[in-house]
């Protein structure tokens, strides 16, 4: 491995964990104004407006933070909010931000411009919003050239692995973001799994035999209330022929959401519909999402159903302490048979 002012290092098995960096997308006119990404956030200053191109996680983040301390913030994304989260979530979230006060234009930068001090952001539909400064936030891009082309590479950038965190070369692992982020195939990057991969790919260049399985790594989007969400998507099961039976409870069934007035958000579950037949527990628990308070927290015992493979009447028969948000936990199993907004406190 060359490595820059120490000459050439070394060692019988390699790790590359060098990360992703901000996308630039190709917008007409980017190259001659000011724009900052998650890199320079702290040079942004105190704008009295910020407009966003993109709209995942880390837009939609810094959106509504920025938002709440009175700065005018805009997303412009050319699909919905949160793409890799299932749409429910991503409709739930837009929601919140225009509750909020931020605007969200569903539709593709095409160009930049400097305007009155500050920048316009066109649309492919004509729109075009002015702000004072223009925040770049759409996807992430694998340091994978530090593989010097040696390695083979999925087709967003990111370095081929198995699930050894071995790559196309023997004796060389990677891990974290450059090979691929949650999934090992790009999309979503996540400290979590990168640190998981860190381990295993350790692990196994110094002999050992882990393997990564990225089905119950939660993923948190650290908005207001939170999104989290674990497994498989309702979209995927349906793609992939396995279909989906999936139940969704609003989070204001539970006291604590009323008690606390934090009302808004719910928690869904996915499950496999032929398990259903099997077992008089109900199906198995394919994946969850949850967009509540505490969804960051809620998303763990989702983690642990699917990693464990429980089903739906494990969570029926859990006793969520009185008044809690875990309660809607149990009331989302619930609302597999039942209306759960009929049922009185703690029934069921
Ligand atoms: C704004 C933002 C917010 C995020 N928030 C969250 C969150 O709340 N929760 C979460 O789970 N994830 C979050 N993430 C994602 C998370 O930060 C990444 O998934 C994680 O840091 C990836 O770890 P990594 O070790 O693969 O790469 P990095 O943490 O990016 O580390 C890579 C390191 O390699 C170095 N490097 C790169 N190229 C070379 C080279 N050629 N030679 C030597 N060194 C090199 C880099 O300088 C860097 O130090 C966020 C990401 C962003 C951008």
């Amino acid at each position: 491995m060359k490595v820059e002012g120490r000459g050439v290092l070394e060692g019988k098995r390699v790790v590359v964990a060098t990360g992703s960096r901000p996308a630039v997308p190709n917008i007409k006119g980017l190259g001659e104004v000011v724009y900052y990404t998650n890199e320079k956030l702290f040079d942004l200053g105190e704008p009295s407006s910020v407009a966003f191109v993109g709209g995942g996680a880390v837009a939609v983040e810094l959106a509504q933070a920025l938002n709440r301390l009175g700065v005018k913030t805009a997303i412009v994304a050319r699909g919905r909010l949160l793409k890799y989260e299932e749409e429910m979530a991503s409709q739930f979230m837009e929601e919140v931000l225009k509750e909020e006060g931020v605007e969200v234009v569903r539709d593709e930068a095409v160009a930049v411009r400097r305007a009155d001090g500050g920048v316009e952001v066109e649309t492919r539909g004509g729109r075009r919003i002015r702000a004072e400064a223009l925040f770049v936030a759409a996807g992430r891009v694998p340091n994978s050239e530090a593989a010097g082309g040696l390695l083979e590479l999925n087709s967003d950038g990111s370095i081929r692995v198995n699930k050894r965190l071995e790559t196309s070369m023997p004796g060389v692992y990677a891990a974290g973001d450059v090979a691929g982020g949650v999934w090992l195939r790009g999309g979503r990057y996540a400290e979590n799994a990168a640190a998981r991969q860190g381990t295993i790919a350790a692990v196994n260049a110094l002999g050992g035999h882990e393997e990564y399985n990225p089905a119950a790594v939660p993923r948190v989007v650290f908005t207001d209330p939170p999104v989290a969400s674990v497994g498989i998507s309702e979209d995927e099961m349906i793609a992939s022929g396995i279909g989906c039976r999936c139940a969704a409870v609003p989070i204001d069934v539970v006291a604590a959401a009323w008690a606390s007035k934090r009302t808004s958000g719910f928690i869904k579950i996915n499950t496999y519909p032929e398990t259903w037949w099997v077992s008089m527990k109900g199906g198995k628990i394919a994946g969850a999402v949850v967009a509540a308070p505490h969804a960051e927290e809620l998303i763990h015992v989702f983690a642990i159903a699917v990693k464990l493979g429980l089903r739906i009447g494990d969570l029926a028969e859990l006793v969520p302490a009185f008044p809690s948000f875990g309660e809607a936990l149990r009331a989302a199993a619930l609302a597999f048979e039942k209306d759960v907004s009929k049922l009185s406190c703690c029934a069921g």
